[in-house]
């Protein structure tokens, strides 16, 4: 019989009794040593915690140990270290999961509002308050606990697949240096599947699977005219004026339809199947209280998609700054000598950032009239990332999601960009979410926490996860997708 497709599923299978056994058994010693970890303010942002990045990074390291993992390391960055884990299966053509997180956190202070010591971790009504208990100390840790639970219930002394942990310690800092360590490591960190633990559900009651994130490349054009600001009476309308052009460049950013005019900017752009917009469909959506949440008093977009479909699925342009020209009280004639614009584009599966970076350049180098000099320079590129909802190893997250959760799981995407989508470039695997957080875990926020069962509902489907994919997965599946990848 063929394997249900996810999100067309009947009844989740039964959760196994020995790893649920396990993970209650352990659960007041996982939860004592998440908090000593969590005590430990590994604020990447702040020079002066530069020292606490590293003893959380040695923490780690010795609990990594503690669990089992054979192969544990501290790896060196210019800014803050990451750790690297590794277990090997022993089992011939097991697959290699590679998992990823951080270990540094966000700043926090009590004075921002926290109701208890962000580095005083504290129970209250099951939820964990600390800083990091979240976003992605604890969603990080509930792996050395699935790992255990997954062994106690096989029976095995090492996991069903080859396990490896990336661990950075600058995430919430940019990971300045990531992608160098990537590289420079991607033998180590080579594997079949990224699992990113570094993410959140829908909610409590609408258990999900994020299937992708958008990828980001930001830029800032500088324009300058006359050589100073120079009267607009004498000098208007007979010489080219550099605000008028940053206007006019941020108007013809997107057609009527609100869609991005940028020529070739959809070329590649991986369309929602059928299926996806159905499934988005289902999640129980509220517009008004998104509406909230985003600050704002109506919903906007490229025609003929959903709300969630453009946060999502489609690519986007947005001003993220315009300037020039006089600013102050009353009024100054005057044409302006300079003016300024930010754009950012968010980019989807299928394009090519450095394409569209170049399509941008041609636009404004074509757009702007002669005696407008311009400067453009982009910032950075996030690649998105995206598995297809029949990728053999999405399906074992699913299947060990809806195990652990005893009921069917829904999908989202994120809308936003970070490095993990990086791995599916250097590494050429696929990146799949295992995360448990939801929105009320106030992620970079003050009294930030995370729900202990949903804690554990993540170590019980990391715990099935690893015999799921060892068993579905095999190298033979694997070596076959690189081929077609490759045609
Ligand atoms: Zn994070």
């Amino acid at each position: 019989m063929p394997d249900r497709l996810p999100g067309m599923s009947s009844i989740p299978a039964a959760p196994d009794d020995a790893v649920r056994a396990c993970i209650e058994d352990r659960r007041a010693a996982f939860l004592d040593d998440l908090a000593e970890w969590l005590r430990i303010p590994s604020v990447s942002a702040d020079p002066e915690r530069a020292s606490d990045v590293r003893r959380s990074a040695d923490w780690l390291a010795g609990k990594l140990a503690e669990t089992g993992f054979p192969v544990t390391e501290v790896w060196e960055t210019e800014g803050g270290p990451a750790v690297f884990g590794e277990w090997p299966s022993g089992d011939t053509g097991a697959p290699t999961v590679l998992v990823y997180g951080h270990h540094d956190v966000q700043p926090a202070d009590r004075s921002d509002g926290w109701h208890s010591d962000p580095f005083v971790p504290e129970e209250r009504d099951g939820r964990l308050y600390a800083r990091g208990a979240a976003d992605d100390k604890g969603q990080v840790f509930f792996h050395t606990l699935g790992v255990r639970a997954h062994l106690a219930a096989t029976g095995r002394t090492s996991p069903a697949v080859n396990l490896k942990l990336i661990v950075e310690g600058e995430e919430e800092s940019g990971s300045p240096h990531f992608p160098e360590l990537m590289r420079t490591k991607a033998a180590r960190l080579e594997c079949d599947a990224v699992i990113v633990s570094d993410t959140g559900m829908w909610s409590r009651e609408t258990p999900t699977v994020c299937t992708g994130m958008r990828g980001l490349t930001d830029c800032q054009i500088d324009l300058y005219g006359p050589d100073q600001d120079i009267h607009s009476g004498s000098f208007g309308g007979a010489v080219p004026n550099p605000a008028t052009e940053a206007a006019r460049l941020a108007a013809a950013l997107h057609d009527e339809e609100r869609r991005v005019a940028l020529p070739g900017f959809y070329d590649g752009v991986v369309e929602l199947t059928p299926r996806e917009r159905e499934l988005f469909a289902e999640l129980p959506f509220d517009e008004d209280a998104w509406l909230r949440t985003a600050h704002s008093h109506a919903a906007l977009g490229e025609e003929g998609h959903t709300t969630l479909e453009r946060i999502w699925a489609r690519p986007t342009a947005e001003v993220n700054g315009i300037a020039g020209g006089y600013q102050g009280p009353g009024s100054k004639t005057v044409i302006p000598s300079r003016a300024q614009l930010k754009l950012s584009f968010r980019l989807v599966a299928g394009q090519d950032a450095e394409k569209v970076q170049q399509a941008v350049r041609e636009w404004v180098v074509r757009s702007l009239p002669d005696g407008i000099r311009h400067e453009l320079t982009f910032w950075g590129v996030s690649r998105p990332c995206l598995t297809p909802l029949d990728h053999p190893a999405l399906r074992s997250v699913v299947r060990s999601m809806e195990r652990a959760f005893g009921q069917r799981v829904l999908f989202t995407r994120a809308g936003g960009s970070g490095p993990a989508a990086d791995l599916q470039d250097v590494l050429g695997a696929p990146v799949l979410f295992l995360g448990i957080s939801v929105p009320a875990d106030g992620w970079h926020s003050p009294d930030e926490k995370v729900d202990l069962d949903l804690l554990t509902k993540g170590a019980e489907a990391a715990a099935y996860l690893w015999g799921d994919l060892a068993e579905h997965w095999s190298t033979e599946a694997r070596t076959t997708e690189v081929l077609s990848q490759e045609e």
